[in-house]
């Protein structure tokens, strides 16, 4: 992999700030994890306002209505003058009676089911109990607590601590176990489970495609995050003795080698083996980012805060699109885990949190050829003769991977052509 003037994430300034965000909450995460988890149900506790978020961001309403809906909490339930741990065992049974093939329900709360102080996890409890067979669970979406991909996070952590726990017994040593962890689409998923079998692993996905095969966790587990936004679940997983293998995010040609090449030297992959293992693959990915590189290279990006994949997203396309990055923001740094990314990155202004005016304020100064922002933005900027990528493409498209790697810079490429041949 290529690297730019390294530089120890401890040296680097990173510009903190805190004001008013522009930001989805984390109920967003609910439209890919539903698709993730077919036998699983999200009832938000929450207001019209979540239900029109949710009707909105999914925009496929009507197909995936079967597997997500909102308990919506009227005046009176906000007012106090309705027993609203009533109400939900009555919405959860009556769900439960007409749904039977759910196996997992999530209950989600909402910035209405926070302000009123609901306790879910107390509910989750009462009504698994009263649901035997059912796992119910709940987290937090509210966009007091969590921002967009955050859900993701929340969602995951909670179905982990409800994972089975390993035990060695009878001092019986465990064999490591390959995990990886991060909602995946499931074309992706199949693309790295030939790619760990080929170099001689078994490897299991968390989320995996039933809400119920769940892998235990415990001090014989490694994984990979596939995500970088999956600080909480990620705790989790360390709280249970399991081991995080330290890597780039898997996106592009070089981010994926070098994400497959901390697993492969862990486990102790022979050097020829994972180099058969990827070459194919990886000479695919290469040849299909020369087509964008033209387009991208010596472009200036600027990322607003939005996913939390900014970070990796920048790295690849500095590194291997040839992009030069104006600003880098995320809603949350977590610097462990992105230790390896800002190793790669270089001296690049990074910003966290965000004070929405001033950024745009640095936006304007700077007038970048792209600006990747979420859609309340793109608007604005684009009306101030500003390119755009709305960033929450970047979530709901297969972008990790060797495959994808073409996909995830013709993201980035396709509003800068339509820019210049609109200007033609
Ligand atoms: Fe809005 Fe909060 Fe509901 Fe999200 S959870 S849609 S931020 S009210």
């Amino acid at each position: 992999m290529s690297v730019a003037a390294p530089l120890a994430p401890s040296a680097r300034a990173v510009l903190r700030e805190r004001g008013q965000r522009e930001v989805f909450c984390g109920l967003t995460g609910i439209v890919w994890l539903h698709r993730k988890m077919p036998d699983a149900f999200f009832l938000v506790v929450g207001s019209r306002t979540c239900a029109h978020l949710l009707q909105s961001a999914a925009g496929v309403m009507i197909f995936a209505e079967p597997r997500f809906a909102t308990a919506i909490m009227e005046e009176k339930d906000l007012a106090g003058l309705a027993d609203m741990n009533e109400e939900l065992d009555g919405v959860v049974t009556r769900l439960l009676e007409r749904r039977p093939e759910i196996r997992t329900l999530f209950l989600v709360g909402s910035c209405p089911s926070e302000v009123i102080k609901l306790d879910l996890p107390r509910a989750a409890q009462r009504l698994a109990a009263q649901h035997p067979g059912i796992r119910i669970l709940s987290y937090s979406g509210s966009g007091i607590e969590t921002t967009f991909t955050e859900g993701e996070d929340a969602c995951l952590a909670t179905l982990a601590r409800s994972a089975p726990v390993t035990s060695g017994g009878d001092g019986v040593a465990l064999i490591p176990e390959l995990l990886v962890v991060g909602a995946l689409p499931d074309i992706v998923e199949d693309q790295f489970e030939r790619l760990f079998a080929d170099m001689g692993l078994a490897v299991r996905f968390f989320p995996g495609r039933s809400s119920t095969d769940l892998p235990a966790i415990g001090s014989q587990t490694r994984f990979l995050l596939a995500q970088p936004f999956l600080g909480e679940t990620a705790a989790v997983l360390e709280d249970r003795g399991a081991l995080r293998l330290a890597a780039p995010f898997p996106f592009g040609a070089d981010g994926t080698a070098a994400w497959l090449q901390a697993a492969a030297d862990h486990f102790g992959v022979d050097p020829l083996t994972f180099r058969r293992a990827i070459a194919p693959a990886r000479e695919r990915a290469k040849r299909a980012l020369e087509r964008h590189r033209e387009q991208l290279q010596g472009k200036r990006i600027f990322f607003m805060p939005d996913s939390q994949l900014e970070v990796p997203l920048a790295r690849f396309l500095a590194s291997e699109c040839g992009v030069e990055l104006v600003e880098v923001g995320t809603p949350y740094l977590h610097a462990r885990h992105l230790a390896p990314e800002l190793a790669l990155l270089g001296d690049v202004q990074i910003s966290e949190g965000q004070d929405v005016d001033k950024q745009l304020d640095r936006v304007r100064a700077a007038r970048p050829d792209l600006t990747v922002c979420g859609l309340g933005l793109a608007n604005p900027l684009e009306g101030e003769g500003l390119t755009t990528k709305w960033a929450i493409e970047l979530v709901f498209t297969p972008i990790h991977g060797f495959e994808q790697a073409g996909d995830l810079a013709e993201l980035f490429a396709r509003p800068l052509r339509r820019r210049d041949l609109l200007r033609i």
